[in-house]
């Protein structure tokens, strides 16, 4: 067995991979920055922030919320509330963590809202080979990433592929049956863990929440996951910074327009161990298909897409597959992937799809359409 050395960075909590104008960190000027400008600027603006999930949220309305700052943290306190009460494996008497004490292959009944989320992030997981898997949980935990607790030892192989039995798409399933709906486990050891695109939900939910009260200006960032719409205060399109993986959170790499469409990282430089012995670097990301996880020199990856629940839980797999693959499966699908890596000499180099190019453009695009998210 090797001990290991856990090198959780200061910043273990804040996952915030992506910075933005208007809240502390300047993006760097991009080319053609012209042809942003798509409002006048604002003088009211409301702003909260605050910590949620174990990360940070930033929320700014320019124009005003209706009953101001108050009103805006009780909404995004409710939709926290729901995420959270359907999804979160660290609160007991969530849906997730009860299912996943339900130790038994009997029917376990779950909300119609988490059976959606469900289904969805099955479609997603299947659309990249399932790399991104909400049953991984139990080699999360075996890791030392997940609710159980960080580890002293790395597990031996034996031990990784015991728990990978019961890791797999495949291990539960999904029923509906008169208005109801049931997971049913295949094997009673099954875990699901959805805390990669619990981000990505708390923010499609209050990005609808927000168009349903015809707010129509707003940049929602719950750590890595950012809907935003409209303009910015200055009255130009919304600019969300791409961290330089090799700042620790000082320096944005590339400025994007997201442009009303949902935009989220996944990175594994943040949240990580190194081996005592070999020196190996381990992150908090695992590759369902070893058990283990992922030591490539890919080290972030960001989607932009309809939805931020879609590119949480895509940005997690394309992560796991590392820069290339990821690419080139954006662009052989026509999603919007962007990619850091770090090259031989120690520098970070990017890649991205064909799809990404406009959102580097910065310049109002018409063309774009946004699917409303599950409600
Ligand atoms: P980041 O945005 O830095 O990627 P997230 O919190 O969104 O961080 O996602 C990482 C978490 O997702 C891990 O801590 C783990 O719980 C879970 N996870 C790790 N690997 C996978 C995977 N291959 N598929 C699904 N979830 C994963
Ligand atoms: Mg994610």
């Amino acid at each position: 067995m090797r001990t290991v050395t856990k090198v959780l960075t200061a910043s273990a909590l804040s996952l915030a991979l992506l910075t933005f104008s208007g809240c502390g960190q300047k993006p760097e000027p991009v080319g053609g920055a012209t042809g942003d400008v798509v409002a006048q600027p604002f003088a009211e603006v409301t702003k909260i922030n605050g910590q949620i999930f174990g990360t940070f949220y930033y929320i700014t309305v320019p124009g005003g919320y209706p009953g101001g700052e108050d009103t805006l943290r009780s909404d995004a306190q409710f939709v926290f509330t729901k995420v959270g009460n359907a999804i979160s494996t660290f609160d007991p008497s969530a849906e997730i963590a009860r299912f996943n004490e339900h130790h038994s292959t009997g029917d376990f009944p779950i909300s119609s809202y988490l059976a959606n989320v469900i289904e969805e992030v099955q479609r997603q997981s299947r659309r990249i080979g399932m790399a991104m898997d909400p049953t991984v949980g139990p080699l999360v935990n075996l890791w030392g990433f997940g609710p159980k607790g960080q580890i002293e030892h790395s597990p031996t192989d034996e031990q990784v592929a015991e728990t990978k039995e019961y890791v797999g798409l495949d291990k539960f399933s999904l029923r509906r049956a008169g208005g109801t709906a049931f997971l049913v486990k295949s094997d009673p050891r099954v875990e699901l863990d959805l805390s990669t695109i619990g981000e990505g939900l708390a923010a499609d939910e209050l990005a609808a929440l927000m168009d349903r009260k015809g707010i129509a200006n707003y940049m929602i960032a719950i750590a890595g996951a950012i809907r935003s719409k409209g303009a910015n205060p200055e009255g130009k399109l919304w600019r969300v910074g791409i961290e330089d993986p090799l700042s620790h959170g000082q320096k944005v790499f590339a400025a994007v327009c997201p442009q009303g469409m949902a935009i989220s990282t996944a990175g594994s430089y943040r949240n990580f161990f190194v081996d005592d012995e070999t020196n190996q670097f381990y992150s908090h990301v695992i590759d369902p298909e070893t058990g283990r996880p992922i030591a490539h020199r890919t080290v972030s990856v960001s989607v932009v897409d309809r939805a931020a629940l879609v590119t949480d839980a895509l940005d997690t797999g394309l992560l796991v597959w590392g820069a290339q693959k990821a690419v080139d499966w954006g662009n052989k699908n026509d999603v919007a992937v962007y990619a850091i890596e770090i090259d031989d000499k120690g520098q970070a180099k990017e890649t991205h799809s064909r799809a990404f190019d406009i959102y580097l453009k910065c310049k109002v695009h018409q063309n774009l359409t946004q699917t409303a998210p599950l409600e």
